[in-house]
């Protein structure tokens, strides 16, 4: 469980974060700083390929240093420590070409019908993070220069006759780096031409102006992931805040006539956290929502309750050693996945109090809306 700190100059922070994010929301002046790398490398097969070249020429008019790189191999980026490493690679973004492994799509159940990658790694904190031992590695933001490949090799995965969808953001947060990439907005517009494809991606960030013009023809679900404005400013650093995240939302689902991008969207909760006053403070989130989406739109939920796992644990409490995120196993269930990996969630009692919270709430508050799954 999540603790909140009983220090009187962090509560005050916490507080003055609050106030300053209901000032924000009412003069709208907030707006979530875009992510810079610190340095951006290239290997040669990546600028070989002509959306890599194009990326490398966008970051480098952007004013950001980037450099050649001899191999294709990324190199250098380990420090003395983990969180040494952790602070190289997280300030980096390498451009490279997807590795062929990323051509054979995996299923993605409960989300979509396939995963599929624009990127690996996102240049957010969260303190509890899903990816934190997920990928090889130092945790260095990989944008792929192949995209066109990578694009074309979706339709083969298509079930004739039916929707298939492709999920673009298990291994990234694409949104948090499409200023410098692009990536997003050229498959928004490729989904977009095709027929029985449905694209879906989820974010943390808030700059979705450049999305709301494309051509996605209903052929693309624009999922925000929410959470308290407290577990936000917390434990997810580097993201939009939740006021700035709820602005974004309803840019998305405003029709394009009303300067919106008519888009279908999605909120995901997640983690879900049974912190003090939860109930309070879900209450408060789900108000701001109703608030910020007060006309018709096609929304979906996603519930995604906290969980870690032996090595998540291991390496988000040498990342973050301050977290105040509650990874004590004793007070949670254990469960196996499919590889028989171990994972910890809350415990049955919790979960059933939590999901029918959860179900009540929305389904009062947003009728319409379908919640596609709990976890
Ligand atoms: S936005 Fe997602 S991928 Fe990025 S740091 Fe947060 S949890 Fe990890």
């Amino acid at each position: 469980m999540l603790q909140l700190c009983t220090k009187h100059n962090k509560q005050t922070n916490d507080y003055m974060e609050v106030v300053q994010e209901k000032i924000h929301a009412k003069n709208g002046s907030h707006r979530a700083k875009l992510w810079m790398p610190r340095q951006v490398l290239i290997t040669p097969a990546a600028r070989a390929e002509a959306w890599g070249a194009a990326m490398f020429e966008r970051v480098k008019a952007l004013g950001v240093p980037a450099l050649e790189l001899k191999h294709n191999r990324l190199t250098g980026l380990r420090g003395e420590d983990e969180r040494e490493t952790y602070r190289n690679a997280k300030s980096t973004m390498a451009i490279v070409t997807a590795p062929p492994s990323a051509l054979k799509l995996q299923p993605i159940p409960p989300s979509a019908d396939f995963q599929f990658h624009l990127a690996e790694g996102c240049p957010a904190h969260c303190q509890y993070c899903y990816l934190a031992g997920s990928l090889q590695g130092p945790p260095v933001i990989r944008a792929f220069a192949n995209l066109p490949q990578i694009l074309s090799n979706l339709p083969h995965y298509a079930t004739p006759g039916k929707v298939t969808s492709f999920e673009a953001s298990c291994y990234t947060d694409p949104l948090g780096i499409e200023h410098l990439t692009g990536s997003l907005a050229e498959t928004i517009r490729f989904f977009g031409e095709q027929d029985q494809m449905n694209l879906r991606f989820v974010t943390k960030f808030d700059q979705v102006d450049s999305l709301l013009p494309l051509p996605h023809n209903g052929h693309t679900r624009a999922r925000i992931s929410l959470n308290t404005a407290l577990i936000a400013s917390r434990l997810e650093g580097g993201t939009a805040t939740v006021e700035a995240r709820l602005a974004a939302l309803r840019k998305l689902a405003l029709p394009q006539a009303l300067g919106g991008g008519g888009y279908k969207v999605g909120v995901v909760l997640a983690p879900i956290m049974l912190v003090p006053d939860w109930e309070e403070q879900y209450m408060h989130l789900l108000d701001r929502l109703g608030q910020a989406l007060d006309f018709d739109c096609d929304l979906t939920f996603e519930l995604i309750s906290h969980r870690f796992t032996p090595g998540s644990k291991a390496l988000l409490q040498e990342w973050y050693p301050n977290t105040s995120i509650d990874f004590n196993e004793s007070s949670r269930a254990m469960k196996f996945n499919k590889f028989g990996g171990k994972k910890f969630v809350y415990n049955t009692a919790a979960m059933g109090m939590l999901r029918s919270f959860f179900y009540s709430e929305l389904k009062s508050r947003f009728p319409d809306a379908p919640i596609l799954y709990w976890t």
